[in-house]
């Protein structure tokens, strides 16, 4: 059993277990909450705890990613050999823009993606890279770019339960040594920010956001996934906390991946700037 850390100051219970992953047949499926771009660069106590978890997955085959920032009509993955970095944001340090994330693609993870799911034409797609969703999490949790990337984009035609059932299909990529990651937020609300915590490290919520993330964790705890796919019954929580889809999405993906006998652990259980949850968790077993 891995121990439960559920909180930012568990680093050094996360690193007792190290190494740990690496021994299971099944690959473990994440959901990360990226937050700012920044925290691609900075070190945080958010980029160190991604650092902490990148450590204990050895070194997967590769990565199947699904960010919140690649939406498309219809379903795609990368097959870039060498996909580009994309900087898909306006009004950060020069620092951010210069930053590379020069892991490969993945051909074959490509296929073996759209082989996995019947239930969806999913096409190939030669023209998008790594947007922000997808390298400020893999720049932290895999610095040296040595894992193959392949993203997902999510088919903004999509109903939740649609997107939920399509990750079902996508389980069997765990036994062949591919990590999973859904890279989002939970609760992402940019329109309500607040720096009253004064940064994106600070932890700070409104009292609905912080509500909600513990509602969010029990559901997730209690495996009530049904209760999560059908988010907009949560009342006026919900409409503020998730006014778009996307962010919140990825988890539903790592959701209907899980196994019955995965554990599970948060990390970055926090909420900053008021409406962002960094809530992340690991299933593992
Ligand atoms: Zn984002």
């Amino acid at each position: 059993m891995l121990p439960i850390a559920g909180s930012i100051t568990s680093l050094e219970s996360l690193a007792k277990a190290a190494d740990s992953f690496a021994k299971s047949e099944s690959m473990p499926v994440l959901f990360v909450g990226h937050g700012s771009p920044m925290n691609a660069i900075e070190d945080n106590r958010f980029s160190r705890e991604m650092k902490t978890i990148g450590k204990r997955m050895g070194k997967p085959s590769a990565i199947l990613m699904i960010s919140a920032h690649w939406e498309t009509k219809g379903s795609f993955v990368t097959i870039q050999e060498k996909p580009q970095t994309i900087h898909d944001f306006g009004g950060f340090p020069q620092a951010l823009f210069e930053a590379q994330y020069p892991a490969p693609g993945s051909t074959w993870l490509a296929g073996e993606t759209q082989k996995a799911v019947a239930s969806n034409q999913i096409a190939f797609d030669g023209k998008w890279g790594f947007d922000h969703g997808c390298w400020s999490v893999a720049m932290n949790m895999f610095p040296l770019a040595d894992v193959p990337i392949v993203q997902l984009s999510l088919d903004y035609t999509q109903t939740a339960s649609q997107h939920y059932a399509l990750a079902q299909q996508l389980k069997t990529l765990r036994n062949k040594g591919v990590l999973i990651i859904g890279s989002g937020n939970m609760i992402h609300n940019l329109g309500m920010l607040s720096l009253k915590g004064n940064s994106f490290d600070e932890p700070y919520g409104y009292d609905w956001a912080m509500e909600l993330n513990s509602k969010l964790k029990q559901d997730i705890e209690n495996k009530n996934h049904q209760s999560l796919i059908n988010y907009t019954s949560f009342g006026k929580a919900a409409s503020l906390a998730i006014p778009t889809p996307e962010h919140y999405l990825p988890m539903l993906y790592t959701l209907a991946m899980q196994n019955e006998k995965d554990s599970l652990e948060f990390f970055n259980d926090s909420v900053v700037a008021g409406s962002i949850s960094m809530t992340s968790f690991v299933f593992s077993s």
